[in-house]
Order: structure tokens, then C-alpha cells, then sequence
């Protein structure tokens, strides 16, 4: 990421690990957790796992964009000590009820970064979708909050200015993203300087196979129709462009402090393999689970320790294959995007992922075609002079301009050139090469992110 000084926020351990004592000596002193969007599919989640750890776990705080019914059901449930609702209107039908309950509301945006600096708060998990979980994230570890993410937007957008915060204040980042805590617990048995490559499995979506020409004329309901997984409507699309992918480097850059070039994307479609870590005398380590975010979830809470977990086992008693094929980068050209965003670093991350979601909601509106989103967003980066070390504004500033940018960009599709193919990067896989892992196993089903 330029010449930007990176902070390696965690593992390889122990050296890395050792300078926090106190965390570190196996029991767990982050407990109280808040959880930024509470309502949304890893908020759930997350107050399954606490629900299931049992005590000392508890959720103290709980936040909800407009979701009024679903976060009073929580509070009922949960008891936190308070409750942040964005959406000041939204914050005025749940006054009284939380009132009753003895729990204290904080209203809009500023009342994200109010509860999490909250005394009574360990840990944070930012499961916001997009930037907008940006301040309240920066505000977490500012106030030396450890820090699960499963936000990956943070640190694509704002990896520049989050990751120094984190090592000025001492805060561990905890990876929730399932690929980024596979290599988070890969990267625990060696040392920084002992690693070779990651190797970052990716699904590839509903258009792993279809043919290039028809790419171009894909409609939204093919997009949205992933094969494994269902999910909102940006990230199913994010993974039909493996736009998804693209930002998982970029975040895999930052938290693991390693240069583009080290990290490989490979196409796994089973998605039992999370990631995988290979070392400089070729040991390649991977962590398998089944499909499901309640594994990483509860790990970035217990961590550095295990506890006993909920979710689905693999099945080693049936029948089962593992697949591997490198990408093809004419058919996915947001990873070659997303090469270059990471070496660049600085504000790049943040105009790549506004120009994104800007040309994604193009898409779902009809506006442009499917092989637009990725030349939308290329051309957004390229009118973008990148700045080094920016700060929040800088950041936010970046993102307006890509997502009008964008938008403009979208407007003018229709006349845009249709990008030759020849910029190809990667050949077609080659099947002849490609390494197939045999065992016993039903192939799972369930949600990733
Ligand atoms: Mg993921």
C-alpha cells in the first residue's frame, strides 16, 4: 500500500501477541460486547454465539439502523445497558419501551460512537454493512475497544487511517470475515517473515461458468441467483462480480500487513475451505468448518482460547470433494482492480468501494449491464489522484466524489467502449493442473460473508 507503513494488527504469534500480556494469558478479558448492527445477519448471529458461551459473555449494547421491532425483541431478550438507533425517528418509537426496561437510548449517528465508548464495553463487533459503520468503528478503537470486524469495509475504505489508530492505542483487530479467520488462525503457527503466500478462497459466484459472451448480457435475476448461498442483494452481486473478493484482498492486505503480491485468489466452490496459509518450506495450512459465521464469529470473542461451539460439524462419514481453480481474471477484472487499489493504498480503497455500490445500485436499477459494473468502477479509479495518509474527511470526501463519479460514469454508459478483452491477465484455468482434495463429506450449505 505505497510506501505507507502497515501495522500487523495480530498473529503470526507469539511474538506479535506476546506484548498484550494481560489478553493474552488465556483468559479472556473482553466479555462485555457491543454490537454494531444487531439486526443484520452477523448481529444475529453474534447474539446467538453470546447466547450459547453463556456468562461472562454478555451483549451490553446493541445498535439498529430502523429496525424498531426486531431491536426492542433483542433488548427483551438481551437486557443490554443501551441501545443506538441511527435513524432518529426510529429513535423516538423505541424511547418509551426502553425506557421501561431501565436501558438507554442513543439517537443517530453520533449514538454509534457514543455506545461504544462506553465504560462497560470490551469488545466491539462492527457488523454495520458498508462505510457507514466507519466512525463508530474508528471510535472503537480509539477508545482501546478490542475490535471484532466483520464490517470489511473499514478497513478497505479507511485501512490507512484505522490501522495506525490500532497500533497508537494497543487494539487488537479480531478478523470476523470467515477467509480473514482462517488465515488469522493459519498464521498463528509460524512467523510473519516464515510466510510465502495466502491463499484466499473465493466461491465465483453464479458466473463461475458461463460463457464470457454471455456475461455481458446477464440480467439482475441471474446475478441474484448464487448457487450456495443466499444473501442481500449487494453482496450476492459483489460475488457474482467477485467485487466480494476484490475488498477481501484489499482487507487481507491491512490486517495481515502483507503486500499484494502475497496473496492469491482461488476458486474453491464447496467454500468448506476458509483460506489458507502456505509457508516458506511449503507447508500450506487451511482451517476447514462448515458454512456457517457463527464459527468465526465465536472465535474472535474467545479468542485467544476455544470454547465449545453451536455450530454444524464437518461430516467426515460421507462422501465429499474439494475443488480448486485459479481465477480467470477477463471473467472477474475487479481482482486485477483490486491488485492495483491495494498497492496503492491511501484513498483508493474508499473510491473503489463507493464507485462499486454506486454502479451496483445502477445495476439492480436497470441503468447499466452487468460487464458495466466493473468498467464504471475502473474508470472512476482512474480519474482518482490517490492521497496517502488521509484523514476521516479526506476519506468520506473520496467517497462522495467516486460515488458521484460513478453515477455520472453510469449515466454515460451506453456510450462508454466496450473494453477489449486482450487486457486478459491470467489464462483460463487449466483443469489438467488442478488439484482436487477427495474425502467423505455432504456438501454444506449455509452463509458466508
Ligand atoms: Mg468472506
Amino acid at each position: 500500500m505505497g510506501d505507507h507503513a502497515r501495522f500487523q494488527c495480530f498473529g503470526p504469534s507469539p511474538p506479535a501477541c506476546s506484548s498484550h500480556p494481560a489478553r493474552y494469558s488465556g483468559v479472556s478479558l473482553s466479555t462485555r460486547v457491543a454490537i454494531l448492527g444487531s439486526t443484520g445477519s452477523i448481529g444475529q448471529s453474534t447474539l446467538d454465539v453470546i447466547q450459547h458461551l453463556g456468562s461472562p459473555y454478555r451483549a451490553v449494547g446493541l445498535s439498529a439502523h430502523r429496525h424498531t421491532e426486531k431491536v426492542l425483541d433483542q433488548a427483551r431478550r438481551f437486557r443490554p445497558t443501551a441501545v443506538a438507533m441511527s435513524d432518529e425517528r426510529c429513535a423516538d418509537e423505541i424511547k418509551s419501551p426502553l425506557a421501561e426496561l431501565d436501558i438507554r437510548l442513543y439517537r443517530g449517528e453520533s449514538g454509534l460512537v457514543d455506545l461504544v465508548r462506553r465504560n462497560d464495553v470490551d469488545v466491539v463487533m462492527s457488523s454495520v454493512v458498508g462505510a457507514a459503520g466507519l466512525p463508530a468503528t474508528l471510535a472503537a478503537v480509539r477508545a482501546g475497544k478490542r475490535l471484532a470486524l466483520a464490517n470489511k469495509e473499514s478497513l478497505v475504505v479507511a485501512g490507512s487511517l484505522l490501522i495506525p489508530e490500532a497500533r497508537k492505542h494497543g487494539v487488537e483487530i479480531l478478523p470476523v470475515d470467515s477467509e480473514h479467520s482462517a488465515i488469522f488462525q493459519a498464521m498463528r503457527c509460524g512467523h510473519a517473515s516464515e510466510v510465502r503466500r495466502v491463499i484466499l478462497t473465493a466461491s465465483g459466484g453464479p458466473f463461475r461458468n458461463t460463457p464470457l459472451e454471455k456475461l455481458k448480457t446477464a440480467t439482475v435475476a441471474d446475478a441474484l441467483n448464487h448457487p450456495t448461498w443466499k444473501m442481500g442483494k449487494k453482496v450476492t452481486i459483489d460475488s457474482a462480480t467477485m467485487f466480494n473478493k476484490a475488498l477481501e484482498l484489499i482487507e487481507a492486505c491491512w490486517l495481515f500487513n502483507l503486500p499484494p503480491h502475497k496473496i492469491e485468489v482461488m476458486i474453491h466452490p464447496e467454500s468448506v475451505i476458509h483460506s489458507m496459509v502456505e509457508f516458506i518450506d511449503g507447508s500450506v495450512l487451511a482451517q476447514l468448518s462448515p458454512p456457517d459465521m457463527k464459527t468465526p464469529i465465536q472465535y474472535a470473542l474467545t479468542f485467544p482460547g476455544r470454547a465449545h461451539g453451536c455450530s454444524r460439524r464437518m461430516d467426515w462419514a460421507s462422501r465429499f470433494s474439494l475443488n480448486f481453480e485459479p481465477p480467470d481474471f477477463a471473467r472477474f477484472p475487479a481482482l486485477k482492480l483490486a491488485y492495483q487499489v491495494a498497492q496503492a493504498g491511501g484513498t483508493a480503497g474508499a473510491v473503489l468501494n463507493a464507485a462499486n455500490e454506486a454502479a451496483v445500485t445502477s445495476f439492480l436499477g436497470g441503468k447499466i449491464g452487468f460487464d458495466a459494473i466493473c468498467r464504471v468502477v475502473e474508470l472512476t479509479i482512474q480519474k482518482h489522484h490517490v492521497q496517502q495518509s488521509p484523514s476521516l474527511d479526506d476519506l468520506m470526501q473520496a467517497d462522495q466524489w467516486a460515488r458521484a463519479t460513478a453515477g455520472a460514469l453510469a449515466d454515460e454508459c451506453a456510450i462508454l467502449p466496450v473494453k477489449n478483452d486482450s487486457t486478459v491477465m491470467n489464462p483460463a484455468p487449466d483443469t489438467k493442473g488442478k488439484p482436487v482434495i477427495q474425502g467423505r463429506q455432504n456438501l454444506p450449505s449455509g452463509t458466508l460473508t
